[in-house]
């Protein structure tokens, strides 16, 4: 009997590559692996794609770190750059390609650049034992989601001192959509033509398509997309994707722990908060909000037993939580329970929560193991 577990479907992440490929077949690919490869395990994620993309992503240099430590020598893409000096130090050093989004982070690469040249023309640096390596630089333009990146009149000047930069070995322009998934509202036109005129005065790459970019803008598919839900199979919106071909990769599940036979009238768990109106079996499930799964998930919710969905009754513990069986039922302890994966799609899990499906998954706690199958 297992206790919560999320099992890893390395054949249909590989699968969901070999779409995104035929969505965006004249693009390289930036797997982004942020956030623990959004909670799936980063290492084991890294080595199940490095034969099939060009470059990972991540959002915080540890994970950069951690994955070309444990062997993979490709690019790695810090997407919101270095936070400070030692950061960047080891960037250069490590041979990171990394985004710069504002001021501060091209004159701290200018200021180590100046002292890297005069060191390198006294000669000092062959005594060095760390080298640091040209990179490459993702220079993010803010186009219209006012988050982080430079106003696209000051990429004249940013790509005229990177280029003086000696630490820098080439430029790609990077930007983000904000309202990608909503296909009518005008402004996703409105960043590309931003993003436009930004860039194409300039012989540099580009990038600015994540996945509802890649499901839905294919004219700002450009010389990079960077894929994360979709790779795992999973919705950057409320409505699945199987349609278009993709497949879950994780499969989240626990077991029963107890049946048991409750009565009309009686109430479940704390605070008394659901209370049956019918004779009834009551399962208690080995999950609960200290393995990620929230707490506020409200009363109906469906989990997945012996092919069937059954609600959610009463609040979710910590360590479990307690499923209507219906008086029918034949489920034993030990009997499997899906909380969300191919047979009960994750989207249909986060819209009866109100939450978005990349907090579902990113969410859950080391408790929970993680399986690998092929
Ligand atoms: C997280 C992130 C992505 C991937 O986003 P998805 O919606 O999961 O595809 C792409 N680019 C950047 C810069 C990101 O931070």
């Amino acid at each position: 009997m297992k206790p919560a577990t999320a099992i890893i479907d390395g054949k249909a992440l590989r699968h969901n590559i070999d779409i995104i490929k035929s969505l965006a077949p004249n693009s390289q690919i930036c797997a982004v692996v942020k956030a623990n490869a959004y909670g799936l395990g980063i290492r084991r994620v890294v080595r199940e794609l490095e034969d099939h993309v060009d470059a990972f992503g991540v959002a915080r240099i540890k994970e950069a770190l951690m994955i070309q430590e444990s062997g993979y020598e490709g690019k790695i893409v810090l997407l919101e750059g270095f936070f400070n000096k030692e950061e960047l130090l080891k960037t250069l050093s490590r041979r990171f390609d990394t985004v710069i989004h504002n001021l501060e982070q091209l004159t701290l690469l200018e200021s180590v650049a100046d002292k890297w040249q005069a060191e390198q023309e006294k000669g000092f640096w062959q005594r060095k034992t760390k080298i640091y390596f040209p990179i490459n630089v993702w220079l993010k333009i803010d186009t219209g989601m006012h988050r982080l990146g430079i106003h696209p009149d000051q990429v004249e000047e940013f790509y005229r001192r990177l280029k003086n930069c000696p630490l820098v070995e080439s430029i790609t322009f990077i930007s983000h959509f904000s309202r990608a998934d909503e296909l009518d509202c005008g402004y996703t036109e409105k960043q590309i033509q931003v993003f436009e005129n930004a860039s194409r005065d300039y012989p540099a790459q580009r990038s600015i398509s994540a996945s509802n970019g890649i499901l839905y803008w294919k004219q700002a598919h450009y010389d990079w997309v960077r894929p994360g839900i979709i790779m795992y199979g999973i919705s950057p919106h409320n409505t699945p994707i199987i349609d278009l071909g993709f497949q879950p990769v994780m499969t989240l599940s626990s077991s029963l722990i107890a049946v048991r036979d409750h009565k009309a009238g009686e109430p479940v768990g704390y605070g008394g908060a659901w209370v049956s109106v019918q004779d009834t079996k009551i399962g208690v499930v080995a999950i609960g909000y200290g393995d990620g799964y929230p707490r506020n998930a409200p009363e109906g919710t469906p989990v997945f037993i012996n092919g069937r969905k059954v609600p959610i009754v009463g609040r979710v513990s910590m360590d479990m939580m307690t499923v209507d069986l219906g008086s029918d039922s034949q489920d034993k302890v030990g009997d499997e329970v899906i909380l969300w994966g191919k047979d009960l799609l994750i989207e249909e899990v986060a819209t009866s929560i109100g939450v978005i499906n990349y907090e579902l998954i990113t969410q859950l706690t080391p408790r929970v193991l993680i399986e690998y199958m092929d």
